[in-house]
C-alpha cells in the first residue's frame, strides 16, 4: 500500500485542543484505576476486573465505542478501529495495555493513597498502573472521543490496539491481534507504544528535559545456573562445594561483563551531544571514534551501562536448609538484558566461557526473546511523531533510544514501517521509581498535554489541513 510522501505529512497545528477539559482524563483515568486489572506472574488474572474496565470504558467514551469498531481477542485483548476515508493509505496504530502488575503483599500501606482508589493527591493521579500504562491508554482514547465530538474526518485509518497481558509478555493479547493484523495484509505506517516519555534528570550530564522515543527494545532471557556436589556433613567439609561454585559464578559474571556496543547507542548520543556536560558531551558526538572513553565513562552510570551493552544480573539464588549440612546443589537465576547486536546464542557462549565447565547453563527458551531490530529515524513516520512531540514539549530535546524493558510493540515490527515507543508524560526519577513499585502516579498537570499529543499525531497523520 501507499506511502505518504513527507510533502503530504500535515503540519502540525499548536491551538488545536486548547478548549480540552483536561478533568476529563482525570476523571477517565481514576475510574479505570479502580478497575484492579492485574495480571500475576503466573499468567492469571480475574476476568472480571477487564470486564468492568471495558464498562467503564464504554461510558466514558461513547462516540468511540459508537463509531469504532470494536474486536476482541481473546475475551480482553482488544481491537478499535477508525476506519478512514481513503483505504489505500497505510494505517497507523496506537497502543496501551490495559493489565497493571501486582501490588507487593504488605507494601500497601506505603502508598500515599490506596492503590487502586485512584485517588488524587499533591497534583497526581496515584494508583498503580497510572503511568504503566492507563495513562496512554485514557489519552489516546480521550483523543478519539474529542475528535469525534468535533467530528474529524479521517483520511488514514487508525488502529488502536489495548492487550491486557503485556506484563507477563503479551502473549494473549497484543500478540495474537498482531499477528491477525499481518494475516490480514495490514502494513502499519508507524506504530506508537509505551516505552519513552519525557525525562527530567534522569540522563547524565544532560540538564534538559529529554523525549527518549524507543526505537527498538533489548532482548530478554532467564538463565539459570547449577552446581552439583557431594555434600554432606560440614565438619570435614571438601572444598568447592556447590554453593561455592554457584557464588563463584555469579561474581565472576558480574566482574566480566558483555563488550559494550557504543554503535547501538550512537543515534542517542548524536541527539544528545550538545546537550550533555563534561567529557561525555564533548566526545558523543563521535561515539565510535570516542568509543574507548565514553564506554569507560558510562561504565560508571547504572542506565548509561544498560543501554551501552547486554547486561546479566543474578535475581534469586539458592541452595542448603540447614546449617550443618552442605548441600548437594546451588542454583542461581540470573536475568540478562540483551543489547541489539547481541543474540541469545552469543550471551550462552559469554557465559557459558565465563563460568566453566563446572556449571550447567539452562535457558528458558519460552520466556525469551532476540533484541529487537532498529527502527528507522529517518522514516516520515518518524518525522511525524518527533514533529509532534517538539509541538507538545518544546523544551525537550528528542532522542532515540533503545528501550531496556520490554512492551507489547515488538509484535509489530516485523510487518510495520517503524515502531515508535513514546508515552506523552514527564517523569522524573520519582515518577520512575514508582512503576511496578510504589506510589506509581502520573502528574495531574501532563493531562492536557497527554491528550494533545494524540490528538495532533492523529491529526497530522490521519486528516488533511484544511
Ligand atoms: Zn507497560
Amino acid at each position: 500500500m501507499a506511502q505518504a510522501r513527507a510533502s503530504e505529512i500535515q503540519p502540525v497545528r499548536a491551538d488545536l485542543v486548547d478548549d480540552y477539559d483536561p478533568s476529563r482524563f482525570v476523571e477517565s483515568l481514576q475510574q479505570v484505576i479502580r478497575c484492579a486489572t492485574v495480571v500475576n506472574d503466573d499468567g492469571t488474572y480475574d476476568e472480571t476486573t477487564f470486564d468492568e474496565m471495558a464498562k467503564v470504558l464504554v461510558q466514558r467514551f461513547p462516540l468511540v465505542h459508537q463509531h469504532l469498531e470494536r474486536e476482541t481477542f481473546n475475551r480482553h485483548g482488544v481491537l478499535l478501529t477508525w476506519r478512514g476515508t481513503k483505504d489505500d493509505l497505510d494505517p497507523i496504530v496506537l497502543m496501551a495495555h490495559q493489565d497493571v502488575v501486582p501490588v507487593e503483599a504488605g507494601t500497601e500501606s506505603d502508598w500515599t493513597v490506596p492503590p487502586f482508589s485512584g485517588a488524587v493527591a499533591d497534583g497526581r493521579i496515584y494508583g498503580r498502573g497510572a503511568l504503566d500504562c492507563k495513562g496512554s491508554l485514557i489519552a489516546i482514547l480521550e483523543a478519539v472521543e474529542y475528535m469525534l465530538e468535533r467530528d474529524v474526518q479521517i483520511e488514514r485509518t487508525v488502529l488502536v490496539v489495548l492487550g491486557h497481558d503485556e506484563e507477563v509478555g503479551g502473549h494473549k493479547g497484543a500478540k495474537v491481534i498482531a499477528r491477525e493484523l499481518e494475516e490480514r495484509g495490514v502494513r502499519p505506517w508507524f506504530v506508537v507504544d509505551e516505552g519513552g516519555s519525557v525525562v527530567v534528570g534522569i540522563i547524565t550530564a544532560v540538564d534538559s528535559p529529554v523525549a527518549l522515543v524507543g526505537i527498538a527494545e533489548k532482548g530478554y532471557m532467564d538463565v539459570t545456573l547449577t552446581a552439583e556436589g557431594e555434600g554432606g556433613h560440614s565438619s570435614i567439609p571438601p572444598r568447592d562445594t556447590p554453593l561455592v561454585q554457584i557464588a563463584d559464578a555469579v561474581a565472576k559474571l558480574d566482574r566480566s561483563p558483555m563488550k559494550p556496543r557504543i554503535g547501538t547507542m550512537a543515534p542517542m548520543l548524536r541527539a544528545l551531544s550538545g546537550s550533555m556536560s563534561g567529557v561525555a558531551g564533548r566526545l558523543a558526538g563521535r561515539p565510535e571514534m570516542a568509543a574507548p572513553i565514553l564506554t569507560r565513562v558510562f561504565a560508571r552510570d547504572n542506565l548509561m551501562n544498560a543501554l551501552q551493552r547486554t547486561t546479566m544480573v543474578p535475581t534469586v539464588m539458592s541452595g542448603g536448609e540447614k546449617i550443618n549440612v552442605i548441600p548437594q546443589l546451588a542454583s542461581a537465576h540470573v536475568n540478562v538484558r540483551i543489547i541489539p547486536g547481541d543474540t541469545i546464542a552469543s550471551v550462552t557462549s559469554h557465559i557459558r566461557s565465563v563460568v566453566g565447565p563446572d556449571v550447567h547453563i539452562e535457558v528458558d527458551q519460552d520466556v525469551s526473546w532476540e533484541p529487537s531490530a532498529l527502527s528507522s529515524t529517518e522514516s516520515d513516520g518518524w518525522r511525524v511523531v518527533t514533529g509532534v512531540i517538539g509541538s507538545i514539549f518544546p523544551n525537550a530535546i528528542i532522542s532515540p533510544w533503545v528501550v531496556v524493558g520490554a512492551a507489547d510493540a515488538r509484535y509489530f515490527e516485523e510487518f510495520s514501517a517503524g515502531v515508535y515507543r513514546f508515552a506523552p508524560f514527564e517523569v522524573d526519577s520519582e515518577a520512575i521509581a514508582g512503576v511496578h513499585a510504589t506510589n506509581e502516579f502520573v502528574n495531574v498537570k501532563d493531562a492536557q498535554r497527554a491528550v494533545s499529543f494524540f490528538v495532533r499525531l492523529i491529526s497530522a497523520a490521519a486528516t488533511t489541513a484544511d
